[in-house]
């Protein structure tokens, strides 16, 4: 027992351990299982996970679970600035409660909080309401490295196209541009991964580059001092933005917006029950879009009390309602805005106004953005409640993967899965939400590992008759059988070593092991063939990283999936 700590308590070393060994617990079924393919002599990868964010690294984990290894994850950012954290998130806390779980798929060591805990004690944990989010991305690089999971930094992905029967998918290095064929690709690609953080384009069109920023981008806050700082938009990032401005020394910060009042609900906390997180995509079209027209148009995310109050406290702060910005012009370095309440004059502009769902903003997908269905395609909403910014959603199919605009002209898109925050008219809290990946993660990996069997049901149907490996491997006695194993295959060493302590004191002392009337023969009781298998055979290993995996590839790229029957199961 630690001062301050519980007897549970332990450092992040002594819990990364932990965590590797209870993964030994869970390696049933152990067999790496899909089918090997290749194009043009060059193997193709099963998965393709683009975005190494919590969603990435949840669905490589989730995968890894289900044996499926020819996987490869990219990330266009340096490692540890995957997602917004430490990046663009101005927030001090998430705003997801402290208790959320997902990404650890019920293993409890590999909870946030039991990394918190170890890292800085069961107290500390008890001290937080929500946890830092500097800190929550701490959490995401040991989830990375205690499960091995090899993100490729710093490799971007530039577009998709089908090719025949896979996802042709460019890939930007440093260097050089890399094309990949993929039987899956996921885009975990973020809040903004089906559309782009938006700046009105009426209100920018005439502001230099310089005068504004969205939220979402490097802003120098430092040189915000003494500057005065219009803000528009109403939820959680435009307060975050203006607190930090505040804090940086502007001499004035604006916040403007449409509504009549600051938003005070916040319906993603609302939407934290199993029932809907797990199943809102059973629901009707009619259903589905009945709730998110709610959720997405009326009620957006509020400011944290936090982030309030950190704006608050500073008598240069002021918050306008009923604002809305009719236009902006620049006036000899001064950003002169136009509202319903009047001019402001700003030296520098910041646009709270959110993301707005659009693929065809989405450079990777211009090529196929044409075959993609959106609800508008899917779905005509009851007179009165029409929704522009639903109807622009993709409608996707339940294992978050995209459907054709005309059905049966683009097949190729059901290889083709949107794990962002687009999915949500779709499917709910799901994609680019930490509480919704608990549920969203495992419906993408069941939806991934389902497909790729179904593929190849015919192959694991030859492979099945294929399949001779007996479990009964010999008719001779017991001994005859063990002689001749030991004068073929083991060396007397290891057989030694197999034997149990008691029955080998016995034999060392000249008894022989039998003859005592409980006792079975020595060589049935210590080394059945079966016994004797199950060492020789492949002990279940963690699937292994991309380094090691790629020389076992090398093997079992070499095996027909008709050898892999020969060889049996546990190879
Ligand atoms: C400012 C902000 C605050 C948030 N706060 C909260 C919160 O408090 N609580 C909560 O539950 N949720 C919050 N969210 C929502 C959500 O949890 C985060 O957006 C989270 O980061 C989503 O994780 P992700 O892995 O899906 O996406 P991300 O973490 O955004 O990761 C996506 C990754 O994809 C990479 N990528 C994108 N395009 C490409 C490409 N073409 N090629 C290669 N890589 C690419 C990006 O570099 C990025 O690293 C917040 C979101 C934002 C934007």
């Amino acid at each position: 027992m630690r001062p301050g700590g519980g007897a549970l308590m332990m450092g992040v070393t002594q819990l990364s351990k932990r965590v590797r060994h209870e993964l030994t617990y869970l390696g049933y079924p152990p067999r790496a299982w899909t089918v090997p393919r290749s194009r043009d002599g060059i193997p193709v990868l099963d998965v393709l996970i683009v975005g190494g964010g919590q969603s990435g690294l949840g669905t490589a984990f989730g995968l890894k679970l289900e044996r499926i290894t020819n996987v490869r994850i990219i990330d266009r950012c340096p490692r540890g600035l995957e997602g917004p954290w430490r990046r663009f998130a101005r927030m001090r806390e998430i705003r997801t409660p402290k208790e959320v779980t997902g990404i650890d798929f019920g293993i409890p060591s590999l909870t946030a909080r039991a990394w918190y805990e170890a890292k800085f004690g069961h107290k500390a944990w008890q001290r937080i309401d929500r946890i830092p989010q500097d800190i929550w991305r701490s959490y995401l690089d040991w989830y990375r490295d205690v499960l091995d999971l090899a993100v490729e930094n710093e490799v971007e992905l530039t577009s998709i196209e089908p090719d025949g029967d896979l996802l042709l998918a460019h890939l930007r290095h440093s260097d050089r541009i890399e094309r990949v064929h993929a039987r899956k690709i996921v885009l975990a690609t973020g809040f903004d991964g089906s559309g782009r953080w938006r700046a009105p384009p009426s209100l920018v069109a005439n502001l230099p580059a310089e005068r504004y920023a969205r939220t979402a981008d490097d802003i120098d806050f430092r040189r915000l001092a003494g500057k005065r700082v219009g803000v528009l938009g109403a939820g959680a990032s435009a307060f975050d933005n203006a607190a930090v401005a505040l804090e940086a020394g502007a001499s004035r910060v604006d916040l403007c917006f449409r509504r009549a009042d600051i938003p005070r609900v916040n319906p993603l906390i609302w939407m934290n029950f199993a029932g809907l997180l797990g199943h809102f995509a059973e629901l009707t079209d009619l259903e589905r879009w009945r709730f998110m027209r709610r959720i997405l148009e009326e009620l957006p995310v509020p400011p944290t009390q936090d982030t309030f109050w950190r704006c608050r406290s500073f008598e240069n702060f002021a918050w306008h309602a009923n604002c809305d910005w009719k236009s902006v012009r620049d006036e000899a370095g001064v950003a002169k805005v136009e509202t319903e309440a009047g001019t402001f004059s700003f030296d520098f502009i910041i646009f709270g106004t959110g993301v707005e769902t659009n693929l065809s903003m989405r450079p990777e997908l211009a090529p196929i953005v044409r075959d993609i269905a959106l609800w508008r395609d899917r779905f005509t909403p009851p007179p009165g409640e029409d929704s522009d910014l639903l109807a622009n959603h993709p409608y996707l199919g339940t294992a978050f993967e995209f459907t054709e605009r005309e059905p049966g002209t683009a097949p190729y898109l059901g290889r083709l899965h949107n794990f962002t925050f687009g999915a949500m008219a779709s499917l709910g809290l799901t994609g680019a939400a930490i509480p919704g990946t608990k549920y969203g993660v495992r419906r993408l990996v069941d939806g991934l590992a389902r497909d790729l069997f179904l593929e190849d049901s015919a192959i694991y149907y030859q492979d099945l008759l294929g399949y001779e490996v007996p479990e009964l491997e010999s008719l001779e006695s017991a001994v005859t059988w063990l002689d001749r194993f030991l004068s073929d295959t083991i060396n007397p060493q290891k057989l030694i070593d197999q034997l149990d302590p008691a029955v080998l004191t016995k034999g060392l002392h000249g008894k022989r092991a039998s003859r005592q009337p409980d006792d079975k023969p020595a060589t049935a009781a210590t080394t059945s063939p079966q016994r004797v298998r199950a060492k020789r055979t492949v002990a279940y290993a963690w699937p292994k990283s991309t380094g090691e995996r790629a020389e076992t590839n090398k093997h079992t790229k070499a095996k027909t999936s008709r050898q892999r029957a020969k060889y049996g199961p546990s190879e």
